[in-house]
C-alpha cells in the first residue's frame, strides 16, 4: 500500500513521519513546500501538486487546517479529484464538520473511490507516540483495510458508523478539551487572585480527581506563562464554533460551549490565535487585570 499525505503542519508531520518509520512507501504534498523537505530527506517522495500525489498512491491522507482546506485541495485544478481512480481510498483526518465529511464523501464517490473522514483525538505529543485515537466514519470494510495505518497512528480506532458521524464525534471530544482548559485556566486565576502560589495550585490539581493529562501536559506552559502553540487557539476556537453550529441545527443548548466560544473567539481576536490553546489562561488574567 503506498500512501500520499497532504498537510504537513503540527499534527501533519509527526503522523507521516511515523507512517514512514513503519516503512511504507510515503509521497508527501505541502502547499508551503519547505516544510516537506524534512520528511525528503528521511525518505518521503516530494510531489509538486495533490493530483500528481494521488496519481502515485493507494491511500491519500488529508491532514489539514479546515474544511475549505479540504475543499480546495480535492477541487482545485490538479487537486485530488482530478488524480483518483476506483482502486483509492481517501482519508480526512481534519477536523471539519459533518456536512463537509459528508460533502468530501459525496465528491471522491464521483470517481467512485472510496472515503473515510477519521479526526483524531490527541495532540502534537501523541501524533509523535503514535498514541492518538482515531474516530473514522464510513463503510467498516474500506476502514478494515486502512486499519493497519491507523495501527501506526494511534492506539485506538472507535468506528462511530457512516461518513460524517467521525467529524461528528470530534467536535463532542473538542467541546469538551475547550471548556476542560478555560476551567482549569479560571482555577489558576483565582487562585492567583486569592495568593496562592501557582506551584501549589498546579500540584494540588494533578493530584485530584480533575487532574487531566491535559493539565498534565500543558503545566509547564502555565508555569512559565510562555503558550507556544502544538494545538493553536485559532483552531480550537473553530471546533467550538462548528459545535455550537451541530448543537443549534440538532436542539442542544449548550451554556458552557457558548461561554468557552465567547473567550477563545476574544482570544483570537485579542492576538492569541497562534499561540497554544492554553494561552486562553492569558486572556482571562488579561480580561481580570
Ligand atoms: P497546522 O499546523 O496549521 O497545519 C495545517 C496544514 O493545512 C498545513 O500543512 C497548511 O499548509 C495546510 N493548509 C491550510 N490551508 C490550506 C489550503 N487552502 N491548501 C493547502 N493546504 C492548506 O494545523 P494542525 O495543528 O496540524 O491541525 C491540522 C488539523 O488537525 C486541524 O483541522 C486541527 O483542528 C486538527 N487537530 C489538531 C490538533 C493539534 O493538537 N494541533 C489535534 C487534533 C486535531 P501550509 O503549511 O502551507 O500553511
Amino acid at each position: 500500500m503506498k500512501i500520499g499525505w497532504i498537510g504537513l503542519g503540527y499534527m501533519g508531520t509527526p503522523m507521516a513521519k511515523n507512517v514512514l518509520k513503519a516503512g511504507y512507501t510515503l509521497h508527501v504534498y505541502n502547499r508551503t513546500k519547505e516544510k516537506a523537505q524534512g520528511l525528503a530527506d528521511e525518505g518521503a517522495i516530494l510531489c509538486e501538486t495533490p493530483q500528481e500525489l494521488t496519481e502515485k498512491s493507494d491511500v491519500i491522507i488529508t491532514m489539514l487546517t479546515d474544511g475549505a482546506a479540504v475543499k480546495d485541495v480535492m477541487e482545485q485544478e490538479e487537486g485530488i479529484l482530478a488524480g483518483l481512480d476506483h482502486s483509492k481510498i481517501v482519508i480526512d483526518m481534519s477536523t471539519v464538520s459533518p456536512e463537509d465529511s459528508v460533502l468530501f464523501s459525496e465528491l471522491v464517490r464521483t470517481k467512485e473511490a472510496a472515503f473515510i473522514d477519521a479526526p483524531v483525538s490527541g495532540s502534537v505529543k501523541p501524533a509523535e507516540d503514535g498514541t492518538l485515537v482515531i474516530l473514522p466514519g464510513g463503510n467498516a470494510e474500506d476502514i478494515q483495510k486502512v486499519q493497519p495505518i491507523f495501527d501506526i497512528l494511534g492506539k485506538k480506532t472507535v468506528h462511530f458508523g457512516e461518513n460524517g458521524k467521525g467529524a461528528s464525534a470530534k467536535l463532542v471530544i473538542n467541546l469538551l478539551l475547550g471548556i476542560t482548559m478555560q476551567g482549569a485556566s479560571e482555577a489558576l486565576l483565582l487562585a492567583e487572585k486569592l495568593g496562592l502560589e501557582k506551584e501549589n495550585t498546579l500540584e494540588m490539581i494533578l493530584a485530584s480527581a480533575v487532574g487531566t493529562p491535559l493539565v498534565t501536559g500543558k503545566k509547564q506552559l502555565f508555569e512559565k506563562e510562555e503558550f507556544p502553540a502544538a494545538f493553536m487557539l485559532k483552531l480550537m476556537s473553530k471546533d467550538l464554533g462548528l459545535a455550537l453550529k451541530e448543537a443549534d441545527k440538532n436542539g442542544a443548548s449548550l451554556p458552557l460551549t457558548k461561554a468557552a466560544d465567547q473567550t477563545y473567539g476574544s482570544a483570537k481576536e485579542h492576538g492569541k490565535g497562534e499561540l497554544d490553546l492554553s494561552a486562553i489562561f492569558l486572556e482571562l488574567k488579561e480580561q481580570n487585570s
